[in-house]
């Protein structure tokens, strides 16, 4: 059995059993355009090769274990388990402007160990399969479609760091922008790394208009090497190239997340050091005021001070670096990232 996504072994399939090649682009069009979800549906083909699909192929792997929207109607986080009974998360993010936005998860727990990360704390089982994460994006799209309403972006934020799984992030993002497939917008898919310096040039190469958002958090290596592990093998001078090269080859912005922790990267040192740091580049700074759920290595960590937060914006702002402060959508239901698959796997 294979996944309907996986176009290669489909093509194949239906090769082996004498099938011209437009019957792939009509399943094609059932798949993405029509948004069917079983064979029957598939009324272009015949009854005879939708039971033979129905023999090798699948729709789904990943069973939807719970979908809970939050109070404001804004935000729904799916919990989902994998057919090796593991678990991960989705989240659809409704902004006001009627834009909505959809974060996937790209590995079963993360091996980076963030310290402020619930993902972080779960360590790595193992990466998804491109299948299992366009599965993700297809639960959102059919979520979405009963409501009348569209995918428009999808972030790769969701548990696990991208780049350390490049080759099948790589086929789900052909799959979400490609013309025949859903067909959404390069620009609108961001994919984030916390600083991995050989995926932020390959995917210069690959997709120079996907969006590209830097887990940041510290503007030094001394502050940087105490939350983020990763560097000591990718130090600030190193990323910091890197990122220039993909701007210059890009021409876009880079999205910079900084996490605001009481005491420990809010210092008033580090304001200033910031702005320093990204004082003529290409940047926009997000702020994500720290989100004290169970599932932070550390739990003595607290969220910074709004006055604070406000310093480092006037900060970027004289250095002429445009920044945002993120609004924390889905803190009544988990939405930081890895909590619900921690409390899961936690058993609680
Ligand atoms: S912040 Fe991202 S890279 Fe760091 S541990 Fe969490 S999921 Fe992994």
């Amino acid at each position: 059995m294979f996944s309907i996504y996986d176009e290669v072994k489909l093509k194949a399939f239906l090769l082996e059993h004498g099938h011209k090649n437009f019957r792939y682009a009509q399943i094609e069009h059932a798949i993405y355009k029509d948004l069917v979800t079983d064979f029957d549906a598939m009324t272009t083909i015949s009854k005879e090769l939708r039971d033979l699909l129905k023999t090798t192929c699948y729709f789904t792997s990943l069973k939807v274990k719970s979908a809970v929207t939050s109070d404001d109607g804004q935000t729904t986080k799916f919990l989902i388990e994998t057919h090796d009974n593991k678990f991960l998360e989705a989240v659809i993010m409704r902004h006001l402007s009627g834009r909505n936005t959809l974060c996937v998860s790209c590995q079963v727990g993360c091996p980076m160990a963030c310290s402020f990360c619930a993902t972080g704390k779960l360590g790595l089982t193992r990466n998804l399969d491109f299948t299992e994460i366009v599965e993700q994006i297809m639960i959102a799209v059919h979520h979405l479609a009963k409501e009348d309403k569209k995918l428009r972006n999808i972030v790769y934020m969701g548990m696990g760091e991208p780049f350390l799984n490049y080759e099948n992030v790589k086929c789900s993002i052909e799959i979400a922008s490609g013309q025949k497939k859903l067909d959404l917008s390069s620009r609108r898919i961001t994919v984030s790394t916390c600083g991995i310096v050989p995926g932020i040039n390959k995917i210069a190469e690959d997709f120079p208009q996907v969006s590209l958002a830097i887990s940041l958090h510290a503007p030094t290596d001394e502050a940087r090497k105490w939350i983020m592990p990763v560097e000591q093998t990718y130090p600030l001078d190193k990323l910091m190239e890197a990122l220039d090269a993909y701007v210059a080859k890009t021409n876009k912005r880079i999205f910079y997340e900084y996490i605001m922790i009481n005491g420990l990267t809010d210092r008033p040192e580090y304001a200033k050091a910031l702005a320093d740091l990204l004082r003529g580049r290409l940047a926009h700074v997000n702020f994500i005021p720290y989100n004290p759920g169970e599932g932070s290595s550390d739990s003595k960590m607290l969220p910074t001070s709004k006055v604070m937060i406000k310093k480092f914006q006037d900060a970027l702002e004289a250095a002429g670096v445009p920044s945002t402060i993120r609004h924390t959508m889905g803190d009544d239901i988990d939405a930081a990232c890895g909590q619900l698959a921690l409390k899961e796997q936690e058993g609680k």
